[in-house]
């Protein structure tokens, strides 16, 4: 059997269930190793060596995979490469975590919405595995522009608490993390979560519009806000306040950011454009 629940490129010798019901799957690997080097197939074992590995959870149970392999030397003395490790590629050699069990992680975190304290127990890894997943994932696509929006929704957010140290010239206390986050969100399309900032500031907004095309702000017909004085200043020019009230903000799939930053309910107001 090549295919362990989906894993290509190992066969499963031995399945153990373990005192508290999780399973250990041991493998091996079934594909002609090659040196990554220069192409020369493996056949001198340098060490054995054992990789243990994450894997989705089964059924509810937790999967560690425990892979028997080799290390090879290269035959191949015009290599540079001396010697290698196998690797598959659902099985990366310095990796503690299958790439399906990471972007299971991250897809629990920005499709479910469900926290990353949460998915992490769920899945058997680390809070900082979990977030690593989900970043890596989602950076690429928050680092992209978002696509045109119609309604545009700007709302605090409250992220945690704020973070003091001491500022090593004066000596004195300050603040370098904000407890609120500003998030912008497509209301009216699917994109939802399109981005978020530290702070709350008019400064923390306009930082974030300035960075957009002045063709996708000027695509906004509305922009919904909270008619506190640091938002009614950011509002892109051109747009008037309009008093209005909105439900919470639509969840994304797309874009929707870290799931442990809960939008803060609140009375909102719309801001429309003004002239003809
Ligand atoms: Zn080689």
């Amino acid at each position: 059997m090549d295919t362990l629940f989906g894993l290509t490129g190992v066969r499963v010798v031995e399945v153990d269930t373990e005192p508290d019901d999780s399973v250990t799957v041991y493998v091996q690997t079934a594909v002609t190793v090659v040196c990554p080097g220069c192409a020369t197939p493996a056949a001198r074992i340098k060490e054995r060596v054992t990789g243990r590995i994450r894997d989705v959870p089964y059924g509810g149970r937790r999967i560690r995979v425990v892979w028997w392999k080799q290390r090879w030397s290269c035959l191949n003395e015009d290599c540079p490469r001396g010697s290698f490790t196998e690797s598959v590629t659902d099985l990366p050699t310095r990796s503690r975590l299958t790439p399906r069990l990471r972007r299971s992680c991250a897809r629990s975190v920005s499709d479910s919405g469900r926290t990353v304290a949460e998915v992490a127990a769920s899945h058997g890894v680390s809070w900082h595995t979990a977030h690593d997943a989900f970043t890596a994932t989602v950076d690429p696509v928050l680092a992209g522009e978002p696509e045109p929006v119609t309604d545009l929704g700007i709302d605090e957010v409250r992220r945690g608490r704020p973070r003091l140290a001491a500022d090593p010239d004066t000596g004195r206390t300050r603040q370098i993390a904000d407890r609120w986050h500003t998030g912008f969100t497509d209301l009216s399309g699917p994109q939802g979560l399109l981005g978020q900032v530290e702070g709350r500031r008019t400064a923390d907004v306009t930082a974030w519009l300035e960075q957009r095309d002045p063709a996708w702000l000027a695509g906004i017909r509305t922009v919904s806000i909270d008619m506190c004085p640091a938002f009614r200043a950011a509002v892109p020019r051109g747009t008037t306040p309009r008093p209005a009230v909105r439900g919470p903000v639509p969840p994304g799939p797309t874009r929707q950011q870290d799931a442990h930053h809960r939008p803060v309910a609140h009375r909102q107001e719309q801001v429309r454009p003004s002239g003809p």
